[in-house]
């Protein structure tokens, strides 16, 4: 089946056309016709599966068949999302899809000024796509009418309730019509999300997508044993081999990001990094860069690039292991997107080996291990611009502390 055998009106067949979308992924085959049919859904399926045209279109599709009521009227549809990146990325998708249509979407979420999404939402739309904090500054400021809203979306929402967001998903229902639409969309599921997904939706479809096996088959995946302090010198001989091909590398924390991005730009590597102590300007400038090609490297934490959907990352580095199992899925879940193919490979270091097997018992397999014999790895460390500079600054120090003897035993004489 393709997309031009679907009942959607011609308009938005247009723009999904204009996207390169012709056959639909596994989660659109089964949830299109579902939503389009006005039942709630309760789909487990990850980034990379092709999830947010799977509602996208449909709630395009619905919202059209229905006359537009009078503007200021309210919005009918939220999509609610746990990130700026992940709410601004589905903002762009409906929007492109809805490109010919007379619907509008709108995004709100904070970091940036609120004038703007004011002025947006006083001329009219029809779609609002936020992270919850701004939707609620504008709503108790009285800018958002959410009374005829008739389609719920939330996507993401195991990475909702991680980020503390569950309080904010209950007060939404409370100003939100009983009588509504609701598709919750989740990467994973445990009995809080059930219990969450069950409180939202009414007899809904249920849809899951590869339970078992939930690394996408477009990504070629391993691991490789590298000490802590060697991973520098990896990453940097890795980019030197693939120059002009984006990597999108992991670390654990905000501050192993910036250091991550210094001990590169040391060896002349531009890198850049995204991560949750950068306001949303310094985020989106990051991303830009990175899409743009202007630099090839990002250094990223889970929580700044989940979800996010960057067209063309050749590889993904673990550079750290990620501590929560399930975050291998979303992270190596950056390439092979869609019908592309992806290689992720991650630097394990000893006191990461639990975290791997952790990984593996999630992920039902054993990674695939790349070797390295000892005399490769030593060539790599002592060829690395890296080190050299390492053993430079400390010839210097050498010589300097030397000086300063002669000069010292001079003076003395
Ligand atoms: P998502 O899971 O929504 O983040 O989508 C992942 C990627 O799949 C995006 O880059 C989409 O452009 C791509 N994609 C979505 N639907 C299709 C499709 N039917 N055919 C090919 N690629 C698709």
């Amino acid at each position: 089946m393709r997309f031009e055998d679907y009942n959607i009106r011609a308009e938005i067949k247009r723009g999904i056309a204009q996207l390169g979308l012709k056959k639909p992924t596994d989660i659109q085959y089964k949830a299109i016709p579902n939503i389009l049919n006005g039942e709630d859904v309760l789909a487990i399926a990850q980034t990379g599966t092709g999830k947010t045209a799977a509602f996208a279109i449909p709630l395009l599709s619905i919202l059209s068949r229905k006359k537009r009521r009078e503007r200021g009227d309210g919005i009918r549809a939220i999509v609610m999302a746990p990130t700026h990146e992940l709410a601004l990325q589905i903002n762009q998708v409906i929007n492109a899809i809805g490109k010919y249509t007379k619907l509008k979407s709108i995004c709100l979420v904070g970091g940036v000024e609120q004038d703007p999404q004011i002025k947006l939402l006083q001329a009219g739309g029809d779609i609002l796509v936020c992270t919850p904090g701004r939707l609620f500054d504008l709503h108790h400021q009285g800018y958002v009418q959410l009374k005829r809203c008739e389609i719920l979306i939330l996507d993401e929402a195991d990475h909702m309730l991680d980020r503390g967001f569950k309080k904010d998903i209950d007060d939404l229902l409370r100003f939100l019509p009983r009588q509504r639409q609701t598709l919750f969309f989740s990467a994973t599921i445990n009995p809080e999300i059930k219990k969450l997904a069950y409180s939202l939706v009414q007899n809904p479809i249920r849809i899951q997508i590869s339970p078992k096996d939930p690394i996408s088959k477009n990504v070629d995946h391993a691991v490789c044993f590298i000490e802590m302090d060697d991973k520098r010198f990896f990453l940097e001989r890795f980019y030197n081999e693939h120059q002009s091909k984006k990597i999108l590398a992991f670390v654990r924390t905000k501050v192993r990001a910036e250091r991550v991005v210094k001990a590169m730009e040391r060896v002349g590597i531009k890198a850049i990094s995204i991560h949750g102590d950068k306001v949303q300007k310094e985020r989106s400038a990051a991303l830009n860069a990175f899409i743009n090609n202007e630099i090839n490297l990002l250094i990223a934490t889970d929580v700044s690039a989940r979800g996010i959907d960057i067209p063309g990352v050749e590889f993904v580095i673990n550079y750290d292991l990620p501590e929560q199992a399930e975050n291998y899925v979303h992270r190596i879940g950056r390439t092979g997107r869609g019908k592309s193919r992806g290689q992720a490979i991650s630097f394990c270091s000893s006191s990461e080996k639990q975290l791997l097997e952790d990984i593996e018992a999630y992920t039902n397999q054993q990674i695939k291990e790349l070797t390295l014999d000892k005399a490769e790895y030593l060539q790599t460390i002592d060829l690395a611009v890296g080190n050299s500079k390492r053993l430079d600054d400390l010839l210097s120090e050498i010589e300097e502390i030397e000086e300063f003897r002669r000069k010292k035993k001079k003076s003395k004489k």
